[in-house]
């Protein structure tokens, strides 16, 4: 096929029949969002690379391997997001928010771009909903971020998931784990893959996220950041397993959890599905009290996380869960002839005045192509419109569901009977109208 006929490897199209699923995670990851606090932050798509280089980290594999970087035409290096901490961060320090009332609670849903290997659950385009939480310290914040995440996935009607927490503690504490780590590697160092021996130099614990199956089993042995927490940071996370439990949320501690972005501190966790295959991890957080100070704002203590939408749709498919759907047409006006048609016209401007959906042709084709392009859109009610209906100013109402005929005069008989539909019969034809569509 050529090139213009064809997307982009790793990315993917929303096709208007199935966008009600978007829409439906969307306003249901708006809505918990603000349950929490949480309002909609907006930021470009690309950055001047450094936003992400300097906070993101230059030993991960996003920023070594993965961002989509390019010089624009004045010559600026430009990246487009591999993920929104970066630039959600940039524009509160830029913007003043760090200064305001603490803490400044932000969610997004977007895009982000990565050259990844694809596969399934792994694009170059995907998109994260996630929040960031800037300017909250105590443990009662990391719960509350992780709550938010599991009050989501929950009310989504999602079963299979498990919650996988750890802290890989501050820069203190970490100083004397990289010395344990980086010994342990060194006696290991020619069965490491390249990229892993190079990171043994750079960020030890880069190597226990490295997927190479000899690297894996070698790093399971590894020691554990747990062992080397100093007390301040063993406090902290046992008061955010307290917390946890308060809100009544079941988790478990993997000490191999590392996350793939250098900023985190303390806490971090994944939420993984084992509908999922090898791309188990459907959201991933953790805090990140570093990160403001080194892009230039003040020291704040900050969390968040990110969660993949194709993968969280696949786990609502896989589930079952369901997603309601609208009906996308109340009424699908069919005509023959231009007078019936112009008709059809003012009546469908009268009806959508009034909120009810309706179509009328546009194609100018024949009476029959139009009634079944009607029940191939789910209308719920149809009407014919030819030139005995005009000069008597009557039609008939049809329901698709059960065939039921009704006399109306035109416009108000319509319009009426329209209200008077019952609503529970409404209702059910919304599924039956969204399966014909499929
Ligand atoms: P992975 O280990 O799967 O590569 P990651 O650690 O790189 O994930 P994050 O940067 O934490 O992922 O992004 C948060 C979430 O975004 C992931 O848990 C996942 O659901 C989703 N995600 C990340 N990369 C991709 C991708 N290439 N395609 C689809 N979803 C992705
Ligand atoms: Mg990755």
């Amino acid at each position: 096929m050529a090139e213009i006929n064809r997307a982009v490897r790793g990315t993917n199209d929303v096709l208007p029949e199935e966008s009600y699923r978007w829409q439906y995670v969307e306003r249901a990851m708006l809505d918990t969002a603000r349950l929490f606090g949480f309002r909609e932050i907006r930021v470009p798509v690309f950055e001047h690379t450094e936003v992400f280089t300097r906070s993101v980290g230059d030993t991960t594999d996003v920023v070594q391997k993965e961002m989509y970087t390019f010089d624009d035409k004045g010559g600026r290096s430009i990246t487009l997001r591999p993920e929104w901490t970066a630039g959600v961060i940039r524009s509160m320090i830029e913007k003043g928010l760090v200064n305001g009332p603490l803490p400044v609670k932000a969610c997004y849903i977007g895009g982000c771009y990565r050259y990844e290997k694809p596969q399934a659950g792994r694009l170059r385009e995907f998109h994260q909903f996630g929040i960031e939480c800037v300017g909250a310290g105590a443990p009662s914040a990391d719960a509350e971020v992780i709550a938010l995440a599991h009050h989501l996935l929950t009310h989504l009607g999602i079963k299979a998931f498990q919650l996988q927490l750890n802290s890989i503690g501050c820069p203190e504490c970490r100083g004397r784990y990289h010395q344990a780590l980086t010994e342990y590697f060194t006696a290991r160092k020619d069965e490491l893959c390249g990229t892993c021996q190079d990171r043994l130099l750079r960020n030890p614990m880069r190597i226990l996220d490295c997927k190479s199956p000899v690297c894996h089993e070698i790093a399971a042995a590894a020691p554990v950041m747990l062992d080397f927490l100093c007390d301040d940071c063993r406090a902290h996370f046992e008061e955010v397993k307290r917390h946890l439990s308060a809100a009544g949320i079941d988790f478990s501690v993997n000490p191999h959890i590392v996350r793939g972005l250098d900023y985190y501190t303390r806490t971090v966790f994944e939420f993984v599905s084992d509908c999922l295959g090898a791309q188990s991890t459907v959201c991933g957080g953790g805090r990140y009290d570093g990160l403001i100070a080194q892009m230039g704002g003040p020291a704040l203590p900050a969390l968040g996380f990110a969660m993949g939408i194709e993968r969280l749709l696949m786990i609502l498919e896989a589930q079952h869960c369901p997603i309601p759907a609208e009906a996308p047409c109340d009424l699908y006006i069919a005509s023959m002839g231009e007078a019936a048609s112009i008709e059809a016209t003012r009546l469908a401007t009268q009806l959508r005045d009034e909120g009810f959906s309706c179509l009328t042709d546009i194609t100018g084709r024949g009476l029959k192509a139009q009634m079944r392009y009607a029940n191939k859109v789910g209308a719920k009610y149809t009407m014919v419109l030819g030139e005995s209906e005009l000069a008597a100013k009557n039609a008939t109402l049809k329901c698709m569901a059960t065939g039921q005929e009704t006399p109306v005069a035109l416009p108000d008989g319509l319009l009426k009977a329209l209200y008077d539909l019952p609503r529970d019969e409404a209702l059910a034809s919304l599924t039956e109208a969204v399966e014909r569509l499929n």
